[in-house]
């Protein structure tokens, strides 16, 4: 009997050879008994990617940085959450017809929500870049009360604005009081581990830190957030939720969250 060809996806992105999705991807697909491949695929053309993935009939692509938004207008259509948000990370080749997705923001709101109730929270975001934009679309979503801090005055007033919530500038955030904090800023990620965007004194007990960062799996800022008595989120958590949404858009299955998470760590030698 003629076998059927495997079904491509892929992620893209510039750099992409740290990236730990086809590790994750392709543990899922074996797993569920998909028959698919899933490849790393480095560009800096994301028109010619994306009219690639249609001459190729590229079945999905997650999509990072820098890519996030450039693809978006060779696309055929968004979903709502993604046209809102104003950034995709997932693609869905639906017959032909390319429709972005956004799963960031609804990962990072999964990891959160195993530790805390949300709505109502005080919520003060680190960072003003894209995986910002996504998580406080969906944490004002389910109804916390925001903070944006960043670096640079232009990107944080710009994402506070898109939030409708107040700024403030990350060397006075120890001006705020809040329940929970989300690092999202590439500050801490390996190889430079012993860096974090926040001083130590932000943290209170009771707070519950998330990063976004996932290599390392305890940055340096999660674990004086740890010392202090803090509950501690790592990155990996929400790239395991956001991962487990873009399987679901591409094959309709559920896929098994704890072994996408246990190849992930072994790739990271934990
Ligand atoms: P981005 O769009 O480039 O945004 C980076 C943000 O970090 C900006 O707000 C920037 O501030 C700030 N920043 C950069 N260097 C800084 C420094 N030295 N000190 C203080 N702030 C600094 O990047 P992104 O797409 O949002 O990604 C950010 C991080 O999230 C990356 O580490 C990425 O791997 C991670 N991420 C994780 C997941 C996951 O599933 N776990 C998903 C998406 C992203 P300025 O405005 O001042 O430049």
């Amino acid at each position: 009997m003629k076998r059927r060809p495997a079904k491509i996806y892929g992620v893209l992105g510039n750099p992409i050879g740290h990236s730990l999705s086809p590790v994750m991807h392709n543990a899922a697909f074996k797993a569920a008994g998909v028959n698919a491949l899933y490849a790393a695929f480095e560009s800096s053309d994301p028109e010619g990617s994306i009219r690639g993935m249609r001459a190729l009939g590229i079945c999905g692509m997650s999509v990072t940085i820098p890519f996030k938004t450039s693809v978006i207008s060779y696309l055929d259509e968004l979903d709502p959450l993604a046209e809102r948000i104003g950034a995709i990370n997932t693609i869905v080749n639906e017959k032909g017809r390319l429709k972005g997705y956004n799963t960031d923001g609804l990962g990072a709101m999964k990891a959160l929500e195993g530790k805390i109730d949300l709505a109502g929270k005080r919520c003060v975001l680190v960072g003003a870049g894209g995986a910002a934009r996504g998580i406080g679309f969906m944490a004002r979503e389910r109804g916390m009360k925001l903070v944006v801090a960043n670096r640079s005055m232009d990107r944080g007033l710009a994402l506070a604005d898109f939030l409708e919530c107040p700024f403030i500038p990350l060397e006075r955030i120890r001006e705020i009081r809040a329940n929970v904090l989300i690092q999202t800023t590439p500050v801490g990620m390996f190889p430079h581990e012993n860096a974090s965007p926040v001083p130590d004194y932000v943290f209170q007990k009771e707070m519950v830190v998330m990063d976004a960062i996932y290599n390392p799996l305890e940055t340096r800022l999660l674990k004086s957030a740890r010392a202090e008595g803090c509950a501690t989120i790592n990155g990996l958590e929400m790239f395991i939720h956001q991962g487990v949404e873009q399987f679901r858009l591409w094959t309709g299955l559920n896929p098994d969250a704890d072994l996408m998470r246990t190849a992930v760590k072994n790739a990271l030698g934990e």
